[in-house]
């Protein structure tokens, strides 16, 4: 039942995806009126973005769970509009009237690799994880115009999240299917390369990496594969935690060998190597671990010379001016809260707080994953798979429970007048018209772009 009071409330939430759809949907039932300010045509985040699209299950499953939350009679989508670009924080803050804006605006900015002046090489040599993905995810879509990159034998990737094993994976799938296409005249599909794994393909071609006249590619990680955060323990205790290490160094050589990359632990970038402005390599360090604890040994250097960097170093959320930032992190009243300092009304929820989902543990874990698991399913129950699901269900039950919170917030603040009503509605109707926007339905059908596997299947 909708309580008329509530409606007498306008709430903006920034960013429409796992976090902003779960905010509003909550909100929406309540009866309050929320607008969403979603900067793409979707409002999948990196679930369309980030998600590589080999993920096909799990990305149409999340996808229509948002679309399920944000096809509501209460609730505003107002896509194409980026708040900071299109409209100033502070106009939305001081002008637009809403009781409360929720920033769901996730993680997008890669973190800087820690090489100096390294970002002059960007697109010509150095790849950030976002824009690799971007590009892997669309690339084959027939109007695609974005970014455009040719992964190169003896690529370097620095990472160590589960997401640096899907940007190996991708790559070297790239690699492989490049090279069999050229050397060997063999098409074989993305999807069968990442189901089998490119050892087994390879191995029932009776191939080599060498035959097809490539290296492959190397992960350089500043810790170890048991640091990996590839399996959650199942509690705090001594014994889970050690399985947990046992389970994430099994699970990454499992990795490197059926996707045939090399890894290199222990080992942080410290210079790049250029010659006549172009990246030729970079130089490392080794560190060591006493009692977990990180100590670089400067000293210690190898050189690897390659063309190409991947930094796959994990994402933080981009600044809007107007909001405060303490270095790269938002702001916020106390810590673990979601209260945006400075301001009585803004609040923010999911990866914006930190951005520190390659990091953070899901409190909700599956099953132990045993031995046998890794073995039999490991191409098939994908580690990655299994995180996400479990992280984005944290998101979701995270802000379940800030929800009540936010929404005591609201009921504290005053009732809005109608005019003030109205003029959100006429704003957001004619950003609305200016794209030819006429329902949730009809817009997401017409901007969700065609799927490889759809592609494949015609
Ligand atoms: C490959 C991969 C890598 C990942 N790496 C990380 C990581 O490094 N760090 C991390 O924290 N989590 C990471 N995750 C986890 C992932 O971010 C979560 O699973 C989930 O997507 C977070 O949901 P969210 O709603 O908080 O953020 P998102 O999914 O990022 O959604 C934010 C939404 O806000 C929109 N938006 C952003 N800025 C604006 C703006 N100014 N105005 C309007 N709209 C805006 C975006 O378009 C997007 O739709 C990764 C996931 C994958 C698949």
């Amino acid at each position: 039942m909708i309580d008329n009071s509530s409606k007498k409330h306008y709430i903006a939430i920034i960013g429409g995806s796992i976090s902003g759809s779960e905010a509003a949907f909550i909100l929406a039932e309540k009866g309050y009126r929320v607008v969403i300010f979603e900067m793409n045509s979707l409002p999948y985040g990196k679930i369309e973005d980030g998600l590589p699209k080999w993920h096909i299950n799990l990305r149409n499953k999340q996808e229509q769970n948002i679309d399920q939350k944000l096809n509501h009679e209460n609730i505003r989508f107002v896509p194409n509009v980026k708040i900071g670009r299109d409209i100033s924080f502070d106009d939305l803050v001081n002008n637009w009237g809403f009781t409360v804006i929720i920033l769901a605006n996730g993680a997008w900015k890669d973190r800087d690799l820690p090489v100096n002046d390294i970002n002059k090489f960007i697109d010509k040599g150095l790849i950030y994880q976002n824009a690799l993905l971007y590009w892997y995810n669309h690339k084959h879509e027939p109007n695609y115009n974005g970014p455009d990159f040719n992964i190169k034998d003896g690529t370097v990737v620095i990472g160590g999240g589960l997401s640096s094993l899907d940007v190996m994976k991708l790559g070297m799938i790239e690699l492989v299917q490049n090279a069999l296409l050229k050397h060997k005249g063999l098409d074989i599909d993305l999807f069968t390369f990442e189901k089998k794994g490119i050892l087994k393909i390879l191995n029932e071609l009776h191939l080599t990496l060498k035959d097809l006249k490539l290296k492959g590619m190397q992960l350089v990680y500043r810790r170890n594969a048991a640091d990996m955060p590839l399996k959650t323990p199942r509690d705090n205790s001594k014994e889970s935690i050690l399985k947990a290490r046992e389970v994430s160094d099994k699970l990454l050589k499992k990795y490197a060998e059926n996707f045939m990359f090399q890894f290199i632990p222990l080992s942080s970038p410290l210079e790049k190597i250029e010659n006549n402005g172009k990246l030729e390599g970079v130089i490392f360090h080794k560190n060591k671990l006493i009692d977990q604890k990180l100590i670089p040994l400067k000293e210690d250097t190898f050189k690897i010379e390659t063309t190409m960097v991947i930094s796959s170093i994990g994402s933080l959320p981009e600044k809007i001016i107007g909001l405060p930032y303490d270095y790269s992190i938002l702001k916020m009243k106390n810590k673990n809260g979601y209260k945006v300092s400075g301001f009585t009304n803004v609040f923010a929820i999911g990866n914006a707080v930190t951005g520190k989902g390659n990091i953070r543990e899901s409190k909700k874990h599956g099953a132990d994953m045993t031995n046998k698991i890794i073995n039999e399913h490991l191409l098939k129950e994908d580690a990655i798979e299994i995180w996400l699901k479990n992280y984005n269900e944290n998101i979701r039950s995270e802000v379940q429970e800030q929800m009540d919170e936010i929404e005591a917030e609201i009921q504290s603040k005053k009732i809005m007048p109608d005019i003030v009503i109205d003029n959100i509605l006429s704003k957001t109707k004619k950003l609305q018209e200016k794209i030819g926007y006429k329902s949730y339905e009809s817009w997401i059908l017409s901007k969700t772009p065609i799927r490889l596997e759809d592609m494949l299947n015609k």
